[in-house]
């Protein structure tokens, strides 16, 4: 069986800007090849055990050859995998798609091509930069600054050019780009601006004209990737850009699937690290004679689910509980519960349970809970928690954790490395509820607030972390 490529364009780099097409196709892949510009969360919608091979091609720097990555596709393909090759912004704008395409067609490997967002267009919007606007500019000119291999720049007409100008790969040039825009008539006081990591935490933009751009670049210490707008709609930045709460913010967030509360944070403007749960293991536990009444302690939804799983394959569903007096730990598993249709009598501490109650819970979290001798027998132990340690990247960037659930917390200390651990143990932590807040600080984290309910955290956040 012979596989497929896709050519994916990753779009600038805020993950929620990827298409939809391009989100289905990683979630199918068995490889995903991708370049040092790319947004490594990106690589979250693919499956876990997909093979990540990383081709990071930084700009003047021959880390690994095109020809080696072109390979890379066919060998993989020809294997009868499913190859995402995840590329920034649009694979057909620079960055070598078109090339990527010839050379897989003609080695007849199959292949589609998914468009992804320019940062050569959505970049400029991130910085409140319109690339057309009808005071300023009624066409645009994309060009790369990095001569190798292309034919030199025409200055004399780039100069009469009247849209605006946008020059990618092009820090490195920006003194050839000033000097010979100046020289062939454009005025020193013509806009321009500058954005490092357009869309993401780490954009920095810098916004000045012709004579002094050079000077702004130095001070704001702003370098590769960047994009370089000339033009007055540059001029339209400080009324278009957004000021959200949480503008730039870089938070971590463990969690598997997309939540409220992630939502709630990147629509005020910060960038939401992943940060994965790990795998659930269930088990078969001797399940409790039915017929008889008794009572079912509730201390983990996930644990029940399990239950309900392992009650079906012996054809029992929920009205094998009806003589059974259901209870809860806690009111969130009660609310969650009622959500799926299963009414809680009422919410037990766990001091007051009777010896003769079952208990469903998570193997370790049951196995630290202190029960009556005499109801050892009665742990309904359905699934272990796996936490398998992760790294992630640049841990001193982060302005924020933001944890919600008991196992988001596990997963922070039993699934990061120990040397990050201790870092991200230094940033505020932000959380729901007292008993997540006291786990915590119990485990080392210096700065831990409990922000009550999810109304409240984009303005705690807000309030805590540092405004720069
Ligand atoms: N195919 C890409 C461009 C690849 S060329 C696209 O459509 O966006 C690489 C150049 O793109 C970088 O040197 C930089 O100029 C620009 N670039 C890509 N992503 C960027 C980002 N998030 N912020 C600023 N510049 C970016």
């Amino acid at each position: 069986m012979s596989g497929f490529v896709t050519l994916l364009g990753a779009g600038p780099g805020n993950i929620e800007l990827l298409t939809l097409l391009g989100k289905r196709r990683l979630e199918h892949a068995d490889v995903v090849i991708y370049d040092h510009l790319v947004n490594p969360d990106l690589l979250s919608y693919a499956p876990a055990n997909a093979d990540f091979l990383y081709v990071g091609k930084k700009p003047y720097q021959k880390h690994i050859s095109q020809d080696e990555i072109n390979d890379l596709m066919r060998v993989q393909a020809e294997a009868g995998k499913k190859v995402v090759r995840l590329k920034a912004g649009d694979p057909f704008v620079f960055g070598r798609g078109g090339e990527e395409g010839q050379y897989l067609r003609e080695h007849n490997v199959e292949f589609e091509v998914v468009p992804g967002l320019t940062s050569a267009i959505t970049g400029l919007a991130a910085a409140g930069i319109p690339i057309t606007h009808r005071d300023y500019a009624s066409s645009f000119h994309i060009l790369t600054a990095h001569q190798t291999g292309s034919q030199p720049l025409n200055w004399d007409s780039i100069a009469q050019m009247e849209g605006t100008l946008v020059f990618l790969m092009g820090v490195a040039e920006l003194h050839t780009i000033v000097t010979e825009l100046l020289k062939r008539g454009k005025t020193a006081t013509t806009p321009v601006a500058i954005i490092q990591w357009a869309t993401q935490w780490r954009q920095n933009t810098g916004i000045g004209t012709l004579s002094d751009i050079e000077a702004i670049v130095k001070r704001q210490h702003i370098s590769s990737p960047a994009l370089i707008v000339i033009g007055g709609v540059v001029n339209l930045s400080q009324q278009l850009s957004s000021h959200r709460a949480l503008e730039r913010k870089h938070i971590l967030m463990p969690f598997s699937t997309h939540t409220r509360t992630h939502d709630l944070l990147a629509d005020a403007g910060a960038s939401i690290d992943f940060f994965n749960l790990g795998d659930q293991q269930s088990h078969d536990v001797d399940l409790p004679d039915f017929n008889q009444s008794g009572r079912l302690v509730i201390t983990n939804l996930r644990a029940f689910e399990y239950l309900q799983q392992q009650m079906m394959q012996v054809g029992l569903d929920q009205r094998a509980l009806s003589g059974w007096q259901l209870l809860a730990t806690n009111n969130l598993i009660k609310e969650r519960l009622q959500q799926r249709g299963v009414l809680v009598d009422h919410v037990i501490d766990l001091a007051n349970l009777n010896a003769t109650d079952w208990v469903v819970g998570e193997q370790n979290d049951l196995s630290t809970m202190s029960f009556d001798d005499s109801n050892v027998d009665r742990q309904l132990m359905t699934y272990t928690d796996i936490f398998k340690q992760q790294s992630i990247s640049s841990p001193d960037t982060f302005d924020a954790v933001v944890v919600t659930s008991k196992r988001a917390c596990l997963a922070l200390v039993h699934g990061l490395e120990p040397d990050q651990l201790k870092q991200i143990q230094t940033v505020p932590v932000f959380t729901l509820g007292d008993k997540l807040a006291t786990f915590l600080s119990d485990n080392g984290f210096q700065s831990v607030t409990n922000v009550g309910n999810l109304a409240q955290m984009v303005p705690h956040v807000k309030k805590v972390i540092k405004n720069d």
